[in-house]
């Protein structure tokens, strides 16, 4: 059982990431309920509940993330850690498709964290597509 995030720390972890997931870059405001706040090292494996091990995740990718911490990169079939939200940049790591519907990896770490969580199955695929019809996605571009 993760430990209860204080308000004031979940609001700052939140503003850190921009009301959105970390990972899949969802908008807080389309899942239609409050994100996860992610333990990056998770409290199974003595990751503390301070702003520095904290970002905000979407339910999906903090399910699948669950504690976890590293995962296998099919490409190089070589074990690397996951991306982290906090320490490491998106854009880096992975880019959208041209349609804009799903997530490629584009390092060994984006590509194992793809996989992991599940970036691209096919119900979040199909959301997306709902999202960037009405203009809510991507975030970013
Ligand atoms: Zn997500």
């Amino acid at each position: 059982m993760n430990p209860k995030i204080p308000p004031e720390l979940r609001r700052q972890v939140s503003q850190d990431a921009q009301y959105r997931c970390g990972y899949c870059r969802t908008s807080q405001r389309v899942v239609g309920g409050p994100m996860v706040v992610d333990h990056l090292i998770p409290v199974s494996r003595g990751g503390p509940t301070t702003r520095e091990n904290l970002w905000l995740a979407c339910r999906r990718c903090n399910e699948f993330k669950g504690a976890r911490t590293e995962a296998v990169d099919e490409q190089t079939g070589e074990a690397v850690k996951l991306f982290n939200p906090r320490t490491q940049s998106w854009s880096v790591h992975f880019a959208w498709s041209s349609d804009g519907t799903e997530i490629i990896g584009l390092t060994a770490i984006g590509r194992a964290t793809v996989l992991a969580l599940r970036l691209n199955n096919p119900e979040i695929v199909a959301a997306r597509a709902l999202w960037l019809h009405a203009g809510w996605h991507p975030a970013d571009g």
